[in-house]
């Protein structure tokens, strides 16, 4: 079977070369396979006919019988289109094309009766269906049943590849070898939560007898999909925990002195929790993987040093890793306060260190001098080595690929060293569990006390001079304040200009007070100049972009602004307004937006002011915007789903997670009889990894 399978799409009956090399860049499809696992994105059910009168815009497609009762062209240039109406018993239906009108003019014949199909939309208080699918009626032409259609690209349909040529395509093949698809599930899960068969769901999901079955199709195939991810990414970790044995970190002198002299606030219950978790965790003699999980200002750091200690005390060395030059620095100029108390030697490496500066560091590593070093992914060069790295931390994990944590476990030639992984993004947890499935995890869930929560509200550009007077009142309190514009990269230029206009406004408003202006295109040696200046207080308004995005800490800074907010995401406006309110005082988020406003943007702006839970955050987030869009998961490859979708799917994740946890665990190997076929799949499907190897 594996070999019909893998058997190149060129050689199925109507794909020639030509349209094979197509498939192949457009839409990465070459073998047999791939082609039965492109699955159609909707079906339209085309047996349905809707009388014009029942019709209304929320309808995803529709299909009316009519007749052709008018055609005009009206608009001139750019606005010019072509009108037509279809009138049936009950009402009529405006048809428009905005291009290839002049053909339809042409062919279309009036007065005659057709079958329309499209999607209704409302304009204005008048529903009409733009670019429809027009087909002349015919008595004898046997009514359509559901339809599924295929996503293709422009370039595909061009050269006359279309949703129902791919159709044609997965029909031949679907009736040439679907019955013969061998099932991979084990039979108890089938059997366990009601699934059709593999070679059944194959079938019905491109040539779906009725609605029924599509249903079952899909439900079927999103519990494979799911599943076998999971059976992946639980084997992985086990193997993972099995096989990589790790520094063991069980002597802790100066992590005691620290905690019980030098530790500057109580530390959260939450945090007291983690720490154990990992001191748990580098007594094991296994290595480590674990993801710290918790809110911006949770106090991720600090448990981070701790770390530190726990492998310093045991003669090895740790570093931390930060997504950005800035947050190196504030990294570094913080811990390096808390190490000194305890004797310890720290360092800061980035793209932007000197060479004199790195040679230094490069000797003092490999000598064991050098205790803790910090920086970007500066660090991860090859000729970066240390005498004995027993632990790194990375920060912010969303801007880390799975690359860059490989080439870590490479820095100790020994044994590969522990890693913590601290992330902000409020995970939610169905998308944990896909993302970090291989990871352990834990979770602060708790803030520091005494915070008070970020008041948020929504401004409108009118009220802009209100919102300079609450500016100017709270530095005269003595406060700080932030100005973020949005940067998308496509339109750079202008979005510069927009934050340099911006600036310079703030400047005349302003002329009694010092600003600073921090931006991505600036020197790292200037950025760093502008962000010391502000966190010494020096300025009192610091004009941004998301270059603050992440990670900066500047206590006193208790009031952001948010200009044009209706352009950032949900999860970057929580990102961003966690710069705030990390010091004792009250601290405001002014959220700007101009007053046309989707209803997308609605909620977002209104979450935003309803709440200040990450988690509660990322939920509405994930719902708006669906898992693909999370910043970082894309570039993961593990979201690469074809079926299942992690908004709406939740539960049969939560399902297919638990059974294959139940199944692992009783069989860990997956080598019963019962679950050979689901071995055997794995093991071809991950040819080239050890945890599938066969054993012999
Ligand atoms: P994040 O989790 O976002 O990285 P940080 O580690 O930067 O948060 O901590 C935010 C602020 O809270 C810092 O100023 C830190 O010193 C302070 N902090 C951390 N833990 C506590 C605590 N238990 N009590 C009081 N302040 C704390
Ligand atoms: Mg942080």
């Amino acid at each position: 079977m594996s070999t019909i399978l893998d058997t190149k799409v060129e050689f199925l009956k109507g794909i020639g070369p030509q349209k094979a090399a197509l498939l192949n860049t457009e839409l990465r499809i070459f073998t047999f396979e791939d082609l039965l696992y492109y699955y159609p994105f909707r079906h339209e059910d085309r047996s349905k006919i809707y009388a014009i009168k029942d019709i209304h815009e929320d309808l995803p497609y529709i299909q009316v019988r009519g007749r052709i009762t008018g055609i005009s062209s009206q608009g001139v240039g750019p606005k010019k289109r072509l009108i037509a109406y279809v009138q049936d018993d009950t009402g009529i239906l405006e048809l428009v094309w905005f291009q290839g009108g002049a053909w339809i003019e042409k062919n279309i014949l009036p007065n005659t009766i057709y079958v329309v199909f499209g999607k209704p939309n409302l304009y204005g208080r008048k529903l009409n269906v733009v670019h429809p699918e027009m087909e002349v009626y015919s008595e004898d032409k046997t009514e359509k049943g559901l339809q599924p259609v295929y996503n293709v690209t422009e370039k595909l349909k061009a050269r006359g590849m279309d949703s129902k040529a791919i159709s044609k395509l997965t029909e031949k093949l679907v009736k040439e070898i679907a019955s013969k698809l061998p099932e991979i599930l084990p039979a108890a899960i089938i059997d366990e939560y009601k699934l059709i068969s593999r070679a059944q769901a194959m079938e019905w999901i491109h040539l779906p007898p009725n609605a029924a079955s599509v249903e079952k199709a899909k439900a079927r195939l999103k519990f494979e999909e799911l599943f076998l991810i999971q059976i992946k990414l639980l084997h992985q970790k086990t193997y993972r925990k099995i096989h990589y044995r790790g520094f063991v970190f069980n002597h802790i002198p100066t992590l005691n002195v620290f905690y019980k002299e030098h530790l500057p606030f109580d530390l959260t219950d939450a945090q007291k929790r983690v720490v154990k978790e990992i001191y748990k965790d580098v007594c094991s003699g296994k290595q480590m993987n674990r993801l710290l999980q918790g809110d911006v200002g949770s106090g991720k750091t600090i448990v981070g040093f701790l770390c530190m200690l726990m492998a310093i005390d045991n003669g090895y060395q740790a570093c931390l890793i930060a997504p950005t030059e800035i947050l190196a620095a504030q990294h570094y100029e913080g811990l390096k306060e808390l190490a000194a108390k305890v004797g310890l030697t720290v360092a800061k490496l980035t793209g932007s260190s000197k060479k004199k500066e790195r040679d230094v560091i490069h000797r003092d590593l490999l000598d064991g001098s050098l205790n803790i070093l910090i920086g970007t992914h500066a660090i991860l060069e090859d000729i970066v080595q240390f005498k004995n790295l027993g632990i790194c931390i990375i920060d912010e994990q969303h801007r880390f690929g799975v690359a860059q944590r490989a080439k870590l476990w490479k820095k100790n030639t020994e044994l590969p060293p522990h890693v913590l992984v601290m992330t902000a993004t409020p995970i939610p947890r169905t998308l944990a569990m896909t993302l970090y499935g291989d990871l352990d995890i834990s979770v602060i869930d708790q803030m520091p006390a005494g915070r008070k929560p970020i008041s948020t509200s929504h401004k409108f550009d009118k009220d802009r001079l209100l919102v300079f007077g609450f500016i100017r009142k709270q530095i005269l309190e003595g406060r700080q304040i932030y100005i973020v514009y949005p940067l998308i990269e496509e339109n750079e230029k202008l979005d510069l200009k927009d934050l340099m206009d911006g600036f310079e406004s703030i400047n005349r408003a302003f002329p009694e007070f010092p600003v600073g202006i921090l931006h991505g295109r600036m020197k790292p040696a200037d950025k760093d100049f502008e962000m010391q200046r502000f966190v010494k207080g020096e300025t009192k308004i610091m004009v941004a972009t998301t270059v603050i995005e992440v990670g900066v800490n500047v206590p006193n800074a208790s009031v952001m602004v948010i200009e044009n907010a209706e352009r950032f995401g949900l999860s970057q406006l929580h990102q961003l307004r966690g710069r705030v309110g990390r010091g004792a005082d009250q601290s405001y988020c002014v959220l700007m937006t101009s007053h046309k406003l989707s209803a997308n943007t609605k909620t977002r702006i209104e979450t935003m002011v309803r709440t200040t839970n990450g988690f509660e955050i990322a939920d509405v987030d994930l719902k708006l915007r669906g898992p693909g869009d999370l910043a970082g998961t894309q570039q993961s490859g593990v979201l690469d789903l074809r079926i299942a979708d992690l908004a709406q799917d939740s539960q049969t994740l939560q399902l297919s997670r638990q059974s294959a946890m139940d199944l692992l665990d009783s069989d860990p190997e997956l080598l019963k009889p019962e679950n050979r076929m689901l071995r055997g799949y794995m093991e071809s499907k991950n040819k080239n990894s050890k945890e599938w190897s066969r054993i012999s």
